[in-house]
């Protein structure tokens, strides 16, 4: 399983103000379960999984209890993605604002999504407490803070329609009020939603997969699906899967590959823009200054395009995450992204100047190119992706919700069906060459709106 290990960075760069101990923080406070890496695959199931991450483990969870006989098959370890990586911020609502989402799929389509984001919260909540899963959930609501005047005007717009339209109330903080929210200055205002949460991303996708393997699902790492095949066996129609480990076969396929969707589903690859997001912790914050702070331990992020987010970790650390370098991760863009950042929190709270930054990852997020979580069938698979750094809850749900599907229910879930559209005139084969000029375009947004 994954352990701190070495960031790669020449850290003595950073000497004054990093004093790195390792990669990715909550891998320090997680124990991941085992898995036996001789056991063969199985010939013949019902559900082949493909990814160990939220919506892979949530999915093989429900389908196993549902009596489904499902092999989980993951190219690195349970967790290894985005899931163990992510800012553990619980979040309501989609990555669009609601007007814009109003304007894209009309009323009634928006409520029926607005609703099931709810919904994702308390379905993370639910799973959480039946599988007594350790990774200190809190409904410690979230805050959204104003970097401009626009848009904490904007906040108040949206609220209103929000409550009048799905009967769902937000807080708006004007600027003079802000200081019970946020030990910060440079804002314009807030607007807190009380039912969203936090957790340990790790804890979770770690429980999860304690979880599924209880409920009867067998879950395969260091298993890399390299090719998928439609087969006839015994007169079922089903999938040949070709993966680093063996074969199999499976009557249904379920993609839950996220922003590491490969080549081997190639369909799926070309909608799904992988970015990068990194994060970094400081070293544990003395009682009273993490309480300046972060007074009520929200999970917090900005009104930019180019955003950052940040949180108290549970035992006092600043966690800041932003897409710093917004192409996915390796050791130049971690590196790279940890001064980015360290300068990205000091601007934020200049009180911590002298704290040590003492973890630094990356991971990355899977964008559709209408910013939009997607599920449904493609090429015959079932998939779930496009959940655009929301995806603690929603991938949960998804995960969910399309095991009932592929269980044979017709549950409710407004995200299938939607179009999904690819690249502007096809222009794009899985290798997100435009990601530079991407980046600019989201700077520039955020310099003019
Ligand atoms: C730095 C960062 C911060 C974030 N912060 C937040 C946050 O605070 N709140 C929030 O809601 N969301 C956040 N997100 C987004 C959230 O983490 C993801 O949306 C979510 O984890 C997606 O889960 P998943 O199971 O779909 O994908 P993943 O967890 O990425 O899992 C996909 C898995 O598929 C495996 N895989 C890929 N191809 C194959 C193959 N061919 N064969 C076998 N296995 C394969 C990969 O190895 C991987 O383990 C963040 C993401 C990042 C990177």
């Amino acid at each position: 399983m994954l352990g701190p290990q070495d960031c790669g960075c020449d850290c003595a760069q950073y000497e004054m103000a990093m004093t790195l101990r390792g990669y990715n923080y909550w891998l320090t406070t997680t124990e991941f379960p085992k898995t036996d890496a001789t056991r063969p695959l199985p010939e013949r199931v019902d559900v082949a999984v493909i990814g160990a991450g939220f919506t892979g483990l949530s999915a093989a969870r429900t389908l196993a209890r549902r009596g489904a006989k499902v092999a989980v098959l993951e190219s690195e370890t349970i967790g290894w993605g985005a899931s163990s990586r992510n800012g553990g911020m619980v979040l309501t609502g989609m990555k669009l604002g609601v007007n814009q989402l109003i304007s894209m799929y009309g009323h009634e389509l928006t409520r029926r999504m607005y609703s099931a984001s709810l919904q994702t919260i308390d379905c993370v909540e639910q799973i959480v407490r039946e599988e007594a899963i350790d990774c200190d959930f809190s409904r410690c609501g979230h805050l959204e803070v104003a970097c401009k005047q626009k848009h904490f005007d904007d906040y108040a717009r949206q609220a209103e329609v929000i409550a009048r339209e799905f009967n769902h109330q937000l807080r708006v903080v004007q600027k003079d009020d802000l200081s019970a929210e946020i030990g910060s200055s440079i804002y314009f205002g807030g607007m807190v939603d009380e039912i969203s949460a936090g957790l340990n991303p790790a804890g979770y996708v770690a429980g999860l997969g304690r979880a599924a393997t209880k409920a009867g699902a067998e879950i395969f790492e260091h298993a890399r699906v390299e090719a998928l095949q439609r087969e006839l066996r015994q007169g079922d129609s089903g999938w040949k899967i070709v993966t680093s480990r063996g074969t199999l076969w499976a009557r249904e396929v379920f993609v839950g590959t996220s922003g590491y969707t490969s080549k081997a589903t190639p369909a799926l690859q070309k909608k799904i823009i992988p970015i990068g997001s990194f994060i970094i912790t400081t070293e544990v914050l003395p009682e009273a200054l993490a309480h300046e702070l972060s007074p009520r331990n929200r999970m917090i992020y900005d009104s930019k395009n180019y955003l950052y987010y940040y949180r108290l970790t549970p035992d006092r650390r600043m966690l800041f995450g932003g897409r710093a370098a917004f192409f996915p991760e390796n050791d130049q863009t971690i590196r790279r992204s940890a001064e980015i950042l360290r300068r990205g929190m000091i601007d934020v709270y200049p009180q911590l100047r002298d704290a040590k930054v003492e973890y630094v990852w990356g991971g990355t997020l899977d964008f559709a190119f209408d910013i939009m979580p997607h599920a449904g069938q493609i090429d015959g698979m079932y998939y779930a992706v496009g959940y655009a750094g929301h995806g603690v809850a929603m991938a949960t749900y998804q995960g969910q919700k399309m095991a009932e599907s592929i269980a044979g229910d017709k549950p409710e879930n407004p995200f299938v069906g939607i179009p999904f559209p690819g690249a502007p005139l096809g222009l794009y084969n899985g290798k997100p060459w435009f990601l530079l000029f991407a980046g600019a375009w989201y700077k520039f947004l955020d310099w003019v709106s």
